[in-house]
């Protein structure tokens, strides 16, 4: 017997043998190649008539074809056997592990449910095996996009699954990394497969559920969600990725695709330049404010609210905001043209300014349009002074040396600190809407908008109220002081065409 085999081994042995008479089971031996083999042996005792062991018998088996069926019948029940991709066990058992990591971590992550559209009339039309040879060509394309420690299975017919186990730290970032795979899948399927010598263009409905939204749920829930988001897919048409739970998903989808839409915005034109006016005591117009609008080829115009937050947080910000820098230049350039004195106020980020090249960028465009600095307002809010307050100090003096104002927007509704305002080089305070919204009859609102007025005085600064939208309103301010009005009660946001027209009007007949 090889020696592979220690002394507890061969005592059970002989115990057996003498209490049994027989012993059954798996030792190594070496073949005279030198290959060490698993053999299964049976060992009986001969006995005489006297009932006396006179010698064993020991019948060896060679195991290793035994083995060999063994682990391909294991691999049969792990894995796909046309495509060679996991299968459903093999998914499920993969996704156990990446849902209780989930949960332990209080991290997030996806699976992502494929079911391709019209498979059954291509298989239908071409014949099983050019099915079977399409589903492997499918197999490999999704496999060649995939990240390496995703797992990919089928799971039936012409039915995947995807797993992201990488976890995630929020929700929202898993629901992000599962539509970027959802989107790949989809354009692997769109892009030629070759099969057959014949190209196919496919695509598919793609069910997504995110995990986990609690303790208790189990791998074979998330791919139930999966799977009913999949049918949704398919009945809003295929070729299209749906969440679980529109409640979560829904809304992360919505955003990405606006983000996304977002990007190409600026390229495509679809920003447009709003401007409203800001009226002096007499009603006279001293300037306006530059707002952004989006003119969506489908939504229609879209509002900043629906997307300068998105934009706020990624970088998208600052191109938004320097797209309408540039506008607002080349507006105060043709205002001085023609004589007109007008201030234009525009709204500046604090992702923007904190941007080590604002500065010169501010200055490289009022150059390119020959804009007068003098008539330029930025209109920035508290959240900038969150960091380096030297750095924004330093900044704002530079471009105040210029000639250009600083407006403090929102005024009231941050943490403002009297001591920070005092060191920010500002020109000027913006009372925020929603103090303005309840004068004259709320008394908070009352007291806290003739505070900002007290303040704006003892620090010598200009005053805008927003949002006046009745006399009463206007009343209130104009018995407190000077300040600028702009609100609905003097204008809205017009496009800048029509805020132009009306601006040549007003001086025709003035
Ligand atoms: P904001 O800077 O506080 O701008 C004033 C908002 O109040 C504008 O909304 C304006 O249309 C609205 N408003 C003014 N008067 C009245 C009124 O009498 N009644 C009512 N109901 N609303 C009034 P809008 O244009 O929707 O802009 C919303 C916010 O989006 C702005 O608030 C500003 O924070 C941001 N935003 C707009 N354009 C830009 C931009 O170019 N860059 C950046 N970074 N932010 C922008
Ligand atoms: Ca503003
Ligand atoms: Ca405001």
């Amino acid at each position: 017997m090889y020696r592979r085999h220690d002394k507890a081994f061969h005592q059970t042995m002989w115990a057996a043998l003498r209490a049994n008479g027989t012993w059954a089971g798996e030792v190594w031996n070496r073949r005279k190649n030198g290959e060490v083999f698993p053999e299964l042996q049976t060992v009986s005792s001969v006995r005489n008539e006297a009932g006396k062991v006179t010698h064993y018998v020991a019948v060896f088996a060679d195991l290793s074809e035994i083995r060999q069926a063994q682990q391909a019948a294991e691999h049969l029940s792990w894995r796909d056997a046309l495509t060679g991709l996991a299968n459903r066990a093999l998914f499920l058992k993969r996704l156990e592990q990446t849902l209780g990591n989930a949960q332990r971590e209080g991290r997030f992550t996806a699976v992502l449910l494929l079911n391709l559209d019209r498979f059954k009339n291509i298989n239908e039309a071409r014949g099983l095996a050019a099915g079977d040879a399409l589903l492997k060509a499918v197999a490999d394309s999704l496999g060649q996009i995939l990240h390496a420690d995703d797992v990919l299975a089928r799971l039936d017919s012409d039915e995947f699954a995807v797993l992201l186990p990488r976890l995630e730290l929020s929700l929202d970032g898993a629901g992000r990394a599962a539509l970027i795979v959802a989107e790949k899948l989809r354009t692997a399927l769109r892009e030629t497969i070759e099969t057959g010598g014949e190209a196919v263009h496919l695509d598919a409905s793609i069910g997504v559920a995110l995990f986990p939204a609690s303790a208790q749920e189990t791998a074979s829930d998330e791919l139930r969600q999966a799977d009913t988001a999949m049918h949704q897919a398919k009945a809003e048409g295929g070729g299209r990725a749906v969440f679980f739970e529109s409640g979560m998903g829904e809304t992360v989808k919505a955003r990405y695709e606006l983000e996304r839409e977002l990007r190409h915005a600026i390229d495509n034109r679809q920003l447009r330049l709003y401007l409203q006016p800001q009226v002096d005591a007499a009603a006279r117009q001293v300037g306006a404010e530059a707002l952004v609008r989006w003119e969506h080829p489908e939504r229609g115009l879209v509002l900043p609210g629906a997307f300068i937050p998105l934009a706020e947080a990624s970088d998208l910000i600052v191109a938004v905001d320097r797209w309408m820098l540039s506008e607002v230049c080349r507006l105060l350039a043709r205002l001085e043209n023609e004589g007109q004195v007008l201030r234009i106020a525009v709204n500046v980020s604090p992702r923007h300014f904190s941007r080590p090249d604002f500065v010169d960028e501010v200055k490289r465009q009022l150059d390119a349009s020959g804009a007068n600095p003098s008539r330029l307002v930025l209109e920035v809010t508290e959240g900038l002074v969150i960091g380096d307050v030297a750095d924004v100090v330093a900044k704002m003096t530079t471009l105040t040396t210029l000639g250009l104002h600083f407006s403090m927007d929102d005024f009231g509704t941050g943490y403002s600190s009297l001591s920070y305002l005092k060191r920010l080089p500002i020109h000027e305070l913006k009372i925020d809407k929603s103090f303005i919204d309840d004068v004259p009859t709320n008394l908070n609102d009352v007291a806290l908008v003739e505070t900002i007025l007290a303040v704006a005085h003892h620090l010598h600064l200009q005053v805008v109220a927003e949002g006046v939208e009745n006399e009463a309103q206007a009343e209130f301010l104009k018995a407190r002081g000077t300040v600028i009005y702009q609100g609905y009660l003097y204008g809205r946001p017009e496009p800048v065409e029509a805020w132009l027209a009306r601006l040549h009007a007003s001086t025709a007949s003035a």
